[in-house]
């Protein structure tokens, strides 16, 4: 555990640069909602000056482990070759609310009934984790109430303060990065309250889907996915294979991020689709988020970390949901 000058710092992460790729929260220049506002979002990073420590990224880090289209294999005239993932060293600096999303990311790609996908595996073993700190919570954070506020899962945890960098090494595979600095006791701090408690209901039963909330969702919600390709914890995906060249050279088998949020995304062979409005894929998705996918896993899929109600247009919020969902649960359900 050290303290580093501003220098000593670069060119310890100039050494680590010529090793790993290092992904971090970056300033991207009139890439926001409107022409002048800035955006800040997870990309690869060339110095330590670039990366932004202080401000919530809008989207999270996990096309890192699973990109948002990927090539998997070429296919055709009784071939198959599959297509190596990018799966160089990479650092990524995480929060500890997106430290745990990887848990569950862990959990559906390694685990889920009993099968591995190797492309997520191969870039996961390779991937070291560089903690960010939140002594206090962004505006929408509820990752308190949500137990993903916390974390002893990383490499090396790096404070920017006002006279240098605060250092704390956990991995073997680092101390040699960092030869300089004076010792000094470092450790991450965390938030410890949210905004507003929300002890999420284990009584929630399949009633709630008859509650009017979700015709109001409905109205509102204009089915464009944001909040999924914002979440650290939304896995799913579609598959698609595109032609190489004119097609004589066979297909490509890709797969692309899909969103629960989406028309169609129930409809199955033979047409039926069992969730038509788009209050009935919020709903889906709110139930997966805090019951259905702790029933099977034992923890819950939502981080917590806010990233829905800060991307949604129709500034529909997840907490709010919850917050909902909790007190019909307390009164014993909808009729
Ligand atoms: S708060 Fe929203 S974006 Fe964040 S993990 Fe929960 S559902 Fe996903
Ligand atoms: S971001 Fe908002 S409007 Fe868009 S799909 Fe999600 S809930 Fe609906």
């Amino acid at each position: 555990m050290m303290k580093l000058t501003n220098a000593q710092a670069e060119n310890a992460f100039d050494r680590i640069l010529s090793e790993y790729r290092v992904v971090a929260p970056k300033r991207k220049h009139g890439a926001g909602r409107f022409s002048d506002m800035d955006v800040i979002a997870y990309d690869d990073i060339g110095s330590l000056q670039e990366i932004v420590f202080s401000e919530k990224t809008e989207t999270s880090a996990k096309s890192v482990l699973f990109p948002t289209r990927e090539a998997m294999f070429n296919c055709g005239a009784g071939r198959i070759e599959e297509v190596t993932p990018d799966n160089r060293p990479t650092v990524v600096f995480l929060r500890a609310c997106d430290v745990n999303a990887l848990k569950v990311t862990d959990e559906v790609f390694l685990r889920n009934g009993g099968c591995m996908d190797s492309y997520y595996s191969r870039r996961r073993k390779n991937l070291k984790i560089f903690l960010l700190e939140c002594p206090r919570q962004f505006e929408t954070c509820f990752c308190v109430s949500m137990g993903s506020g916390r974390t002893k899962d990383y490499s090396v945890f790096l404070r920017k303060d006002a006279d240098g960098y605060a250092v704390q090494v956990k991995d073997d595979d680092f101390p040699a990065f960092f030869t300089e600095g004076e010792e000094a006791d470092v450790w991450p701090g965390f938030p410890t309250e949210d905004r507003a408690s929300l002890e999420i209901s284990e009584e929630i039963d399949n009633s709630i889907f008859a509650d009017e909330m979700w015709k109001e969702y409905t109205r509102r919600c204009i089915a464009c996915g944001r909040c999924n390709t914002s979440c650290p914890t939304c896995t799913c995906f579609s598959v698609q294979d595109i032609p190489n060249g004119d097609g004589r050279d066979g297909n490509k088998r890709k797969r692309i991020w899909s969103s629960c949020q989406v028309k169609n995304f129930a409809r199955l062979a033979g047409d039926h689709d069992f969730r038509v409005p788009n209050g009935d894929r919020m709903r889906y998705k709110v139930l997966h988020k805090i019951r259905d996918f702790k029933r099977r896993s034992g923890f819950h899929m939502c981080t917590g970390c806010g990233r829905c109600d800060d991307v949604c247009p129709e500034y529909i919020s997840m907490f709010r949901c919850i917050e909902r969902i909790n007190k019909i649960a307390a009164s014993g359900g909808t009729d």
